[in-house]
């Protein structure tokens, strides 16, 4: 599938819009559409239901070292300035940018590639922002231009190795940058903060500065005080929280998948030092197959350790839940939700203050005059448990994914072309959209075959009862095929249709959208049928 087309399936169809798009839209910013606002609610709830309410506390779910606790929070986005400077968001959470002065584009440092060659005497490093192959042929055509080369006089360019990062690169004057035809054009990388800042209050000044969150996770710590006393939980224990997030990303790209504001859906999962590594086994597992249960699957999926080298300054243990987007080049996954073992690194920042590693250790940071560089809340945020008369900072296990990430993924997954008959018979090209029924923005749609002879009556009436049940579709206008067509590219699972057959002997048929198979029910069922199928 080529990214292009389920773009233009997206916008036709009323899934994603470019946000302010009458105003030539703002990139890193996307509005949902009638149908993709179903999916993405879809998601979120089959993720609210599956890790929150349905979730059984008195049992110890398959692979679970215990029986453990589930409960939500819904916090503001805007929380109090040293939160961000305790968690080391303030200091730590930047990219490096470069700008080229040639062509006024920005990039992120660690986003272009590049290879060193050789020709006429002089050796340049030429710079893409594609990886792969794609990455490869592209800085073959544009060291040819710079060399004055024919295509025939490739054989003239000497590269020395692969591609690699720019990151490699320590003279920039000899970089020719992606979209430059002069040598060292890119300035040196800079650091750039990726949180929204804002002003707090109408008088407001600098000191007012407070931040959009750029995650929802710091809300659950700061509260994790609060939800104790309040709820009675007791360790292990998990809080989830869905909601917007902020990042004022450099490079925006590739549809939702790199947006300025997202939403995430992200829990805190407290448990004692002694099983975390056990626990983040089981988050980590637990995780992957829930992505794998609606529907992403086979060698597009994939669950990757992080390498030691690669684990964040507090972490003993992180791993990627990925997918092969279509828009990345063949062999490349994108993230879709990050599993990472904390330790008691968040709790004893809000409780200490800005923590940093020393060897093994987490230790305050101390500014030039040996004070904390930041200050944390003092308030006492560890555990005690009665049983065991033991008071401990819990280790906290984190499942951080993104919705409108795995809202794109389900999209890409789902989209299928095929060839079916047409009304003569005549075999045509179908899209479709294979979503989970769970995910499906509409559940079922109901049509009468013709305008006339009672049976929009009958529909309206099928339609009235399914509506308080699930999202239902009404629509009486064109040829069966192309309102069943519609239907496909929506990802609607049924189509119910009322014919002929219905008036003399009160039964409907229901189709299936990927199977294209018909059966026929009696009217007053299609509910529990519909409903059955949809619980699988
Ligand atoms: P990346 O490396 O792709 O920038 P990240 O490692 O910074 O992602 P986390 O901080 O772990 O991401 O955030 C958790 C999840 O939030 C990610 O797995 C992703 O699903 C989602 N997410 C993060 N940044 C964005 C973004 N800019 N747009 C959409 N979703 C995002």
């Amino acid at each position: 599938m080529e990214m292009d087309q389920l773009v233009a399936l997206c916008k036709r169809r009323g899934f994603l819009f470019q946000s302010s798009e009458i105003y030539g839209g703002l990139q890193g910013f996307w509005d949902y559409g009638p149908l993709g606002v179903e999916l993405k609610r879809n998601v979120r709830e089959a993720w609210w239901r599956d890790m929150v309410t349905a979730h059984n506390e008195l049992e110890a779910p398959p692979g679970a070292p215990e029986a453990y606790e589930m409960t939500g929070l819904d916090c503001a986005i805007i929380m109090h300035p040293q939160v961000w400077k305790c968690s080391g968001h303030y200091d730590l959470f930047h990219d490096y940018m470069v700008d080229c002065r040639e062509s006024k584009r920005r990039y992120r440092h660690d986003q272009l590639y590049g290879r060193w060659v050789e020709a006429k005497g002089q050796r340049i490093f030429v710079a893409t922002e594609a990886g792969g192959e794609e990455g490869l042929a592209e800085t073959q055509q544009k060291a040819l231009k710079f060399f004055n080369l024919r295509s025939k006089e490739a054989d003239e360019l000497a590269w020395d190795g692969p591609l690699v990062s720019l990151t490699t690169v320590k003279d920039l004057s000899r970089v020719l940058g992606p979209n430059a035809k002069q040598l060292g054009t890119l300035t040196e990388p800079r650091e750039f903060n990726l949180m929204f800042k804002t002003i707090v209050g109408a008088l407001g000044g600098d000191e007012d500065a407070a931040y959009l969150r750029p995650e929802t996770a710091q809300g659950i710590f700061v509260n994790f005080k609060n939800v104790l006393d309040s709820s009675r939980v007791k360790i292990p224990f998990g809080i989830a929280q869905i909601g917007k997030s902020f990042r004022n990303e450099i490079t925006p790209r590739n549809f939702t998948f790199r947006s300025r504001e997202f939403e995430q859906m992200e829990i805190e999962f407290f448990c004692h030092p002694k099983t975390s590594a056990a626990w983040y086994q089981y988050w980590r597992d637990r995780r992957y197959r829930w992505y794998v249960d609606l529907g992403l699957a086979g060698d597009r999926l994939r669950l990757r350790e992080h390498e030691a080298a690669e684990l964040s300054h507090y972490s003993c243990g992180t791993a990627d839940i990925e997918y092969a987007f279509p828009f990345l080049p063949a062999g490349e996954f994108g993230e879709l939700e990050g599993v990472a073992h904390r330790g008691d690194f968040d709790l004893r920042s809000h409780m200490e203050g800005k923590l940093i590693r020393q060897g093994d250790e987490l230790v305050l940071e101390l500014d030039a005059e040996g004070k904390p560089r930041y200050r944390g809340s003092g308030k006492d945020l560890t555990y005690f448990d009665d049983l065991t008369q033991e008071r401990y900072t819990p280790h906290v296990i984190e499942p951080s994914a993104g919705a409108d990430r795995a809202t794109l993924a389900f999209l890409c997954e789902a989209y299928t072309e095929d060839e079916v008959p047409d009304e003569h018979g005549k075999p045509t090209k179908r899209v479709l959209l294979r979503f989970h029924p769970r995910l499906a923005p509409i559940k079922a749609a109901v049509f009468p075959l013709v305008k006339k002879d009672g049976m929009p009556e009958v529909a309206q009436e099928i339609y009235q009862a399914l509506k308080p049940h699930f999202n239902v579709f009404y629509d009486e206008k064109g040829a069966v095929g192309r309102r069943y067509r519609r239907q496909d590219e929506a990802g609607t699972p049924f189509c119910i249709t009322v014919d002929g057959q219905t008036l003399s002997d009160g039964t409907v048929t229901i189709r299936d959208r990927d199977t294209l198979r018909q059966w026929r029910v009696r009217k007053e069922d299609c509910l529990a049928e519909i409903r059955q199928r949809l619980n699988g």
